[in-house]
């Protein structure tokens, strides 16, 4: 599947859901979705039944562009999950968390993991003090997340690092923002996990 290229807040109005894809502007009174929150399109706001297969469909979706990912690589973390020990669609959302723009966004340097995504490719962080500039880099207990050096200048990052302090990280990382650091000290468990999904409906549909 192409990637997409289009207006993103029509994802949300697809998805039925915030998807906090713009970043800052999701949370101010110009967020689409909170002023026009039914289906795009001249059908939109038409009455629609949906099959079951249509609503295990859109939670994938829904997922998918949370995290930003196109449908192949999403397919391979699903195939990764299900050879796992334990619940196919927890480790799934657990693969989807620890991937780096992920981390990157929920330790608060990004204003949204698109934004992340972009960092990261540019060359900004370090893994243990090798630069990393894959997004989809899963990370492990103890990894060390890194500004790099030269890159702490840069006013966006600087501006980033100074809204990460200000902002509540998860409790499986640990985030030092006047180091310009972050630890990986746990894999997140589900309830850690708050994206509106109901990862089971997936595990259905992939199972079909
Ligand atoms: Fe979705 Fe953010 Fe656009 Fe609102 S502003 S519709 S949450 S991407």
């Amino acid at each position: 599947m192409a990637k997409y290229n289009g207006p993103v807040c029509r994802l949300c109005r697809r998805e039925g859901a915030k998807l906090y894809i713009k970043g800052d502007r999701c949370y101010t009174n110009k967020c689409a979705f909170d002023r026009r929150g039914y289906a795009p399109g001249e059908h939109g706001q038409g009455r629609k039944k949906v099959s079951e297969y249509g609503i295990q469909l859109r939670e994938k979706q829904k997922a998918r562009r949370i995290y930003g990912i196109l449908e192949t690589q999403f397919r391979n973390y699903f195939e990764k999950a299900e050879r796992q020990k334990g619940v196919t669609g927890e480790n799934l959302l657990r693969l989807l968390e620890r991937r780096l723009d992920n981390v990157i966004y929920r330790m608060g340097y990004s204003a949204s993991r698109t934004e992340a995504r972009q960092l990261v490719r540019h060359g900004h962080f370090t893994v243990n003090g090798r630069k990393v500039n894959i997004p989809s880099f899963l990370v492990k207990v103890g990894d060390v997340i890194e500004v790099r050096e030269k890159s702490r200048e840069n006013n966006r990052v600087k501006e980033l690092a100074d809204q990460a302090a200000r902002k509540t990280s998860p409790a499986w990382l640990e985030v030092s923002a006047d180091q310009f650091t972050g630890k990986v000290v746990a894999i997140p468990s589900r309830e850690e996990i708050d994206i509106p999904i109901e990862e089971h409906l997936i595990v259905e549909l992939y199972s079909r």
